[in-house]
């Protein structure tokens, strides 16, 4: 059985950022630090920034007064910084930049009249932050059907807006529909997916049509991470999400040839390697890397961290 090892997969710009963001802190002002939200979807790394002091929760009451509050890097709505405001907590902010840009985006149009229409999952913590920055104008839509339930008016200035881990090919379709519709929508000249999200499901795409079976290492509850499986099944082609070498079943394997291996944004390659190690115990015999894109997008840290 070969395996065709995909790059670029795991970590992305804004995940390694919001991990060393955690670090630094429990580094500069010790234990404990609040988190708001899984720093990034993944259990795995939440698990070992609590075993270095980080206390994870959804509730800015559980969290004392004056204490530190790091905000997850899928971002957070006003509402919630003016709690923390509120709480004399001292926040630092993990939100990614490529998330920030939406809730500006958002924002901007919203000031000028526009009704804003985001494209994204309902319950997503992403999109929840991103709908509470002008909620009064803002209505979510996840697929081509919920098109059919919007009643604007022709003449109203609409704007549209997507998660940044969405499908690009959902999106494509979604966009059809809406442009079909509302032939004078507006958007931001670049799609708000992000580089990272893009190029992992490009990536796959590339290679998918030529191997068996697809394999994306990542957390259920990694929007970016069931996109990928998506992409492959899409494709008619077996793919499974799985989370650690524990929960890889060697049933998948019988009669195949060739499998894929990508990873979601937020897995770390540690993960990836101890599921490739178990492959060899279910006929794993060769790997190729097949390289899509080299990646080398670096975010800045928060200025009260640079130094640490
Ligand atoms: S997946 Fe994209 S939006 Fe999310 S943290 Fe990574 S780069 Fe930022």
């Amino acid at each position: 059985m070969k395996l065709y090892l995909i790059r670029p997969r795991g970590f992305c710009a804004g995940v390694v950022r919001a991990i060393n963001i955690v670090e630094k802190a429990l580094k500069l002002y010790g234990a404990p630090i609040y988190i708001k939200h899984e720093i990034v979807h993944n259990k795995h790394v939440v698990n070992s920034l609590k075993e270095k002091g980080a206390i994870f929760v959804e509730d800015l009451n559980e969290i004392p007064m004056g204490s530190k509050v790091i905000y997850s890097a899928h971002g957070i709505s006003p509402q919630i910084r003016n709690e923390a405001k509120k709480r004399n907590l001292i926040e630092i902010d993990a939100t990614c930049g490529l998330v920030t840009k939406i809730h500006s985006a958002v924002k901007r149009y919203a000031s000028k009249g526009y009704k804003i229409i985001l494209i994204g999952k309902k319950k997503h913590v992403e999109i929840i932050g991103i709908y509470n920055e002008a909620p009064s104008v803002t209505t979510i839509i996840e697929n081509t059907k919920d098109i059919d339930l919007l009643n604007f008016k022709k003449e109203e200035k609409l704007f549209f807006i997507t998660q940044t881990t969405l499908s690009t090919d959902d999106v494509i379709d979604i966009k059809k529909s809406l442009l079909n519709k509302y032939p004078n929508i507006e958007t931001l000249p670049t799609s708000s997916i992000c580089y990272a999200t893009t190029n992992r499901q490009n990536a796959l795409k590339e290679i998918t049509n030529n191997v068996d079976l697809v394999l994306v290492i990542g957390d259920p509850t990694s929007s970016n991470s069931n996109r990928l499986k998506e992409v492959a099944i899409k494709r008619n082609k077996m793919a499974y999400l799985v989370n650690s070498k524990d929960e890889i079943d060697p049933k998948w394997f019988e009669g195949i040839n060739s499998i894929a291996m990508t990873a979601g944004a937020s897995t770390p390659e540690n993960i990836v390697q101890s599921c490739i190690e178990k492959l060899y115990d279910f006929g794993l015999k060769e790997i190729e890397e097949i390289i899509y894109k080299k990646e080398d997008v670096i975010f800045e840290l928060p200025t009260q961290l640079l130094n640490v």
